[in-house]
C-alpha cells in the first residue's frame, strides 16, 4: 500500500509506472520518468510513508475500540512472551507501520525522505547541486548505519544501508549525466557516419561491417526512409540461427521509437527508458537522420563533462552541427 501510495500520486501527475518491485528490504515503484518539477517528487516521496501513518492511526483506533487503553498498552507491553494470537498480530502491524514511516522518512536518498530533501533544496538550488548535496547526506548516513548494525549484529539494517550507499551514487551518477546532456540537442549527437543497412543486405555482409564498426546498432533503410533497426547481439543470432545468405529484413525490429532532431539528448534518454529500447531513430518528417542509442549518451555526457570543466575549444568543428 505504500507503494501504491507512491504510485497512485506519480499516476497523477502523468509519470507512468511500470511495475512495483517488493524485496525483502523494502519495495521500489519503478517510475519510467522523471518527476517533472520539485513539488511532484516532494508529493510523490512523500505520500509512501503517510500510507503508513495513515494505516497505523487506523490500526489505533481498531485498537482503542477493541481492547481499550489499559489493554492496548498490555498487548504492546507483553508482546514479547505472548503466543502468536490477535493482538500481537494487531501489536506488530501497527508497530511496523509506525516504523516504516519514520524509517523511510530519513533524509537518506534514495529513501523516500532523501527525495524529500533533494526536492526542498532543489527549490532553492536547482537539481545538480540539491542532488549533490542529498547524495552526501545519504552517504554519510549509510555509513552510520553500517557501522551500527555491525556493532548490533542486525544484518537487514546492514543491507539497507548498502543499498541506500549505492542507491545514492546511481542517484548522482544519474543527475550529472542528465544535466550534461540537457545543453546538447539531438542532433548533435547523431553520427553522420554510421553505417545503414538495406533490407536485402545478406547477413554475410552485415557480419563484416560489423566486426569493423563498433556501433550497437544498424538502422535499416530502403530509399532512405527507415524500415526498422537491428542491433548487434540481433545480427549475430540471426546469422547463427539463419545462416550467411539471410536478409537482414529477417534479424529486424520494425518498431522504432522515434524523436525529434530538436529537442536536448535528455528527452532522447527519458523516451528510451520509457520505451525499454537500446535506441531511438531521429526523424525529420519522414526523412531518417540518424540513431541515439546507450554510446551516444555515453559519449555526449563525457565530452559535456569535459567541456563543463576545461572549457570548449575555439574553432572547433562540430560545434555547430
Ligand atoms: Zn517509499
Amino acid at each position: 500500500m505504500h507503494e501504491l501510495g507512491h504510485s497512485l500520486v506519480a499516476k497523477g501527475f502523468g509519470i507512468p509506472v511500470r511495475e512495483i518491485i517488493l524485496l525483502p528490504i523494502g519495495g521500489m515503484a519503478q517510475m519510467s520518468k522523471k518527476p517533472k518539477t520539485p513539488g511532484q517528487e516532494l508529493l510523490i516521496a512523500v505520500v509512501g510513508p503517510l500510507v503508513n501513518v495513515a494505516i497505523a492511526f487506523g490500526l489505533f483506533g481498531v485498537g482503542a475500540v477493541w481492547l481499550g487503553s489499559e489493554g492496548m498498552l498490555n498487548a504492546f507491553s507483553g508482546l514479547a512472551d505472548s503466543a502468536p494470537s490477535l493482538q500481537t498480530m494487531w501489536v506488530m502491524l501497527t508497530a511496523s507501520n509506525v516504523m516504516l514511516a519514520v524509517f523511510n522518512m530519513l533524509p537518506a536518498l534514495p529513501m523516500d525522505g532523501g527525495r524529500v530533501l533533494r526536492s526542498v533544496l532543489s527549490m532553492g538550488l536547482g537539481p545538480s547541486k540539491a542532488t549533490a548535496i542529498a547524495a552526501v547526506v545519504a552517504r554519510v548516513l549509510a555509513v552510520a548505519m553500517l557501522l551500527f548494525s555491525l556493532f548490533t549484529g542486525q544484518l537487514m539494517l546492514g543491507l539497507i544501508a548498502l543499498f541506500v550507499f549505492f542507491g545514492a551514487n546511481a542517484e548522482a551518477r544519474e543527475e550529472k549525466m542528465s544535466g550534461a546532456l540537457e545543453h546538447v540537442t539531438v542532433a548533435q549527437a547523431i553520427n553522420p557516419r554510421a553505417v545503414t543497412f538495406a533490407p536485402d543486405t545478406t547477413m554475410a555482409d552485415a557480419i563484416q561491417w560489423l566486426v569493423r564498426n563498433p556501433q550497437p546498432a544498424f538502422a535499416v533503410l530502403h530509399d532512405r526512409r527507415l524500415v526498422g533497426v537491428v542491433t548487434r547481439r540481433e545480427l549475430v543470432t540471426a546469422a547463427q540461427e539463419k545462416g550467411p545468405y539471410a536478409y537482414v529484413a529477417a534479424a529486424m525490429k520494425r518498431e522504432v521509437p522515434t524523436i525529434a532532431a530538436t529537442v536536448p539528448l535528455t528527452e532522447a534518454r527519458t523516451q528510451m527508458n520509457a520505451a525499454e529500447s537500446p535506441y531511438i531513430a531521429v526523424v525529420s518528417g519522414e526523412e531518417f537522420l540518424g540513431l541515439i542509442t546507450e554510446q551516444e549518451l555515453a559519449q555526449q555526457a563525457a565530452m559535456a563533462d569535459v567541456f563543463a570543466r576545461f572549457g570548449r575549444p575555439s574553432g572547433d568543428r562540430f560545434a555547430r552541427q
